[in-house]
């Protein structure tokens, strides 16, 4: 048999496969009623298989519905074996209605994760004092902030998590049950569904040359 024809179905099988297996669970903390969403999200990012991670509901989180943190007492250990933890709320900013996270679909959550983990792909460049000088200014700079919240969905998208943003911004901000104090938010501070088309395009460009190659 020929070398050629069976490197074919190995190489599709492998990449196939590659999702479930670039993901650790043994150093992730999921809770039960969000671990479908989580694992799908994860498969996007096989970097972050050595990368320790909890998931955590929360009551309710000042201003976001999900934070991505580095946990407190890795924060002196290096870098590369900081730990973080991405905070979950209960509740999303309403008006009046009760709305949570088990009312969003399914898809929303996983965009949602996804940026997450964008923010812990960028956080995980970051020396102690990067972290610490880029918490402070994450805090007190609008400019800052959108300037990080953009990595986070850069990354996600170049992920290949494209789809999966778009329809959590759609969510966002079409969605008549959330209060437009906090639409107005998300419209001034994160990027917009048409930003993240443009980010789409461009890694759809950027890929091409690679697709090409395989082909032949
Ligand atoms: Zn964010």
């Amino acid at each position: 048999m020929l070398l050629t024809s069976l490197i074919k179905p190995i190489l599709y099988f492998t990449l196939s496969m590659t999702p479930t297996q670039s993901i650790n669970l043994d150093n992730k903390i999921i809770p039960e009623s969000i671990k479908k969403e989580v694992i799908e999200a994860l498969s996007f990012y096989p970097e972050l298989y050595d990368t320790a991670i909890e998931f955590k509901f929360k009551d309710n989180i000042k201003k976001s519905t999900m934070q991505a943190q580095p946990r407190f007492a890795s924060f002196f250990k290096a870098k590369e074996n900081r730990e973080y933890v991405i905070l979950i709320s209960r509740k999303i900013q309403i008006e009046g209605e009760e709305f949570t996270m088990s009312d969003i679909p399914s898809d929303v959550k996983i965009g949602w994760i996804g940026h997450e983990l964008g923010h812990v792909m960028d956080y995980r460049e970051r020396t102690n004092m990067g972290m610490l000088i880029f918490g402070l200014k994450y805090l007190f700079s609008p400019v800052h902030f959108k300037e990080v919240e953009r990595a986070a969905d850069t990354y996600a998208v170049a992920h290949g998590m494209g789809d999966y943003i778009l329809k959590t911004k759609n969510f966002i901000l079409e969605n008549a049950h959330l209060s437009e104090k906090y639409k107005n938010r998300i419209r001034r501070l994160y990027i917009s569904p048409e930003e993240v088309m443009e980010l789409i395009n461009k890694n759809k460009v950027e890929e091409e040359p690679e697709i090409l190659e395989m082909n032949d």
